[in-house]
C-alpha cells in the first residue's frame, strides 16, 4: 500500500487522480491516509531530510510506502554549481518519502506531472536509481524535458520496481 499523507490541503480530486495513477503504476494500492502538520519550527522553504526525520510518526504497515504530499517548497540543494531545486526527497529502500507541487503551474490541470514526481520518489523507496532514459520517471527531475514525460517507467526500472515489490509482499 502507498499511503498518502498530505501536508497541506490538497482537491480531494485530485488526490483521488494521484492514487488512481501511482495503483497504475505500480500496481499496489494507493490511498490518501490523512492529513499531518509540519513539526513545530519547520518552515518554508523546508529542509527535506529534517522533514522525514521529525514527521509525527503516521499508521503504516512495514511493506506501506508512505508519501507525504505538500504544496510548499523545499530547501533547493547546493552544489558546487550552484542550486538546484528540491521536488521531493525520500529514503532509498525505505518507508517516507516527500514530494512537493509547488514547482507545478497549475496542479489541477497536471495531475501527470505530480504523478511523474511520486513515481520518482516512490521508486526511490524501492532502491530505485536515476535513469539515463528521458521518458522514463526515473530520469533526473531538474533536466528541462522531464515535466513533459508520461507517467511511465522504461523496461529496465518496471521490472527492477516489478520485482522490488515482488519480494516485499508477503
Ligand atoms: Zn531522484
Ligand atoms: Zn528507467
Amino acid at each position: 500500500m502507498i499511503r498518502i499523507f498530505t501536508l497541506d490541503e490538497f482537491d480531494p480530486a485530485l488526490l483521488k487522480a494521484l492514487t488512481k495513477s501511482l495503483y497504475t503504476a505500480f500496481g499496489v494500492g494507493s490511498e490518501h491516509s490523512g492529513a499531518v502538520t509540519a513539526p513545530h519550527g519547520q518552515q518554508e522553504p523546508y529542509d527535506a531530510n529534517k522533514l522525514l526525520e521529525t514527521l509525527p510518526k503516521v499508521h503504516a504497515l512495514k511493506d506501506d510506502k508512505v508519501l507525504f504530499l505538500t504544496s510548499r517548497k523545499l530547501a533547493p540543494r547546493k552544489l558546487a554549481s550552484g542550486e538546484a531545486p528540491t521536488f521531493g526527497l525520500s529514503r532509498y529502500s525505505a518507508q517516507l518519502a516527500v514530494v512537493t507541487a509547488v514547482h507545478i503551474k497549475n496542479v489541477a490541470d497536471n495531475v501527470k506531472l505530480l504523478t511523474r514526481y511520486a513515481m520518482h520518489e516512490v521508486a526511490h523507496t524501492y532502491g530505485l536509481h536515476h535513469c539515463l532514459d528521458p521518458r522514463c520517471s526515473m530520469y533526473p527531475q531538474w533536466t528541462p524535458s522531464y515535466a513533459n514525460g508520461d507517467c511511465i517507467f522504461c523496461t529496465y526500472c518496471r521490472d527492477s520496481v516489478d520485482a522490488k515489490i515482488r519480494t516485499t509482499k508477503s
